[in-house]
């Protein structure tokens, strides 16, 4: 089959205060993810997205790619679908008209409405409906007649025709702008219309609290909210002569430097292994191993580089740090403020989300002599 799709978004929105389809919703807008589920089907050649005038000049640049091509919409809802057609070529099998803002829409639900099309010429998406219905004629608040809702069903999108059938009905019937739907003029002209049973989950956005629906919805089908995990690291290097003291990136003036096989940076050590630890993979002596002559004398910013490449392969987002250092010398306070922002802007986190303080050991051990230097860290990391 070789289809087109035309996507209707030309309303200016005056239940919500400005056009619902470019409202944001879960990372995107509505009408990037009414359009989405189409790009993903290989039978559809072209999308055609009709804006309005204040939304083409918006987001029309933006939006025309590759598959996808914008025009300008009418002032109904007849006259978009009318300058979507007039873009679609004119060899394609079938055409499914789709609005905007029902962002839930699914390649099955689509690929269902568009076969049953091809099949017998029209087919609209549709529910039954569940609730029992009421006739109350215009002007009037009371019940005439409570029809048997069996026989009703809700209709939806995509709706979709073979070409040669919505030519047909929208040349006869040029000069209709009411109508709500194309498939009321399909019926009009004596041709069979199917219905092709969809989902509830496939709502038009019209109220602003189903943005909060459409959002709950989306969140779960990309496996739920984000989880917050949290990872402990730990670190410990020799303070000895001759070294340089590099601690959380930074260089601090001192006799003595942590001895190591990189630079010695406990910090950005115990922290990177706290954020590993969040995501349960493993330690930075896994990749960096002290034995491999390839990384002497390596920058700990190298380690940080390679466990925030690990995250993101992850799917993990890294959204606080917390670290402690335990030193006898040499004083950390004046150095706390050059210490925090390095390690904000090496783990790519705002500074509000980077704690750093420093401990004595009460003279005990060998930390107290002076002889060590360790630090402990936790990290938190959303993850789904
Ligand atoms: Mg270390």
């Amino acid at each position: 089959m070789r289809a087109a799709v035309i996507v209707v978004c030309g309303g200016s929105g005056s239940r919500m205060g400005k056009p619902k389809q470019f409202l944001p919703l879960a990372g995107s807008t509505v009408a990037e993810w009414s359009l989405k589920c189409f790009l993903d089907m290989p039978d559809v050649e072209v999308v055609v997205l009709v804006l309005g005038e204040e939304s083409f000049q918006a987001h029309g640049p933006r939006l025309a790619d590759g598959k996808v091509k914008v025009v300008r919409g009418g002032s109904t809802r007849m006259g978009s679908v009318r300058s979507g057609f007039s873009a679609v070529p004119s060899d394609v099998d079938v055409i499914a008209v789709h609005d905007g803002a029902r962002p839930m829409v699914t390649p099955e639900i689509a690929r269902a409405t568009m076969t049953e099309a091809l099949k017998s010429g029209a087919a609209v998406a549709a529910v039954p409906v569940k609730d029992t219905l009421k006739r109350v004629p215009k002007g009037s608040a009371v019940v005439a007649e409570t029809p048997d809702r069996a026989e009703f069903w809700a209709a939806q999108t995509p709706q979709a025709y073979r070409y040669e059938i919505l030519k047909e009905a929208l040349e006869k019937y040029k000069d209709d702008a009411d109508a709500t739907d194309e498939s009321q003029l399909v019926e009009r002209c004596g041709r069979r219309v199917s219905v092709v049973e969809s989902s509830y989950e496939n709502f038009k956005i019209t109220t602003p609290e189903d943005i909060t629906m459409a959002s709950a919805i989306i969140e779960s089908r990309q496996g739920g909210l984000p989880q917050s995990r949290t990872g402990f690291g730990y670190d410990i290097h020799r303070l000895v002569a001759g070294r340089e003291l590099w601690l959380s990136g930074v260089k601090l003036p001192h006799a003595k430097g942590l001895l190591g096989h990189s630079d010695g940076d406990a910090v950005l050590h115990a922290a990177c292994d706290a954020v590993l630890g969040a995501l349960g993979l493993g330690e930075i002596g896994m990749d960096f191993p002290p034995e491999d002559p390839a990384h002497k004398g390596l920058a700990s910013r190298e380690i940080v580089k390679h466990t925030l490449g690990k995250v993101a392969e992850a799917g993990g987002e890294l959204v606080h740090l917390d670290c402690t250092l335990v030193a006898e010398e040499p004083k950390m306070k004046p150095h706390y403020a050059a210490m925090k922002s390095s390690l904000a802007a090496l783990f790519q986190l705002h500074e509000s989300r980077v704690s750093l303080k420093a401990k004595s050991h009460e003279g005990l051990d060998s930390i107290g002599r002076g002889e060590a230097i360790a630090c402990h860290a936790v990290a938190t990391v959303l993850s789904r």
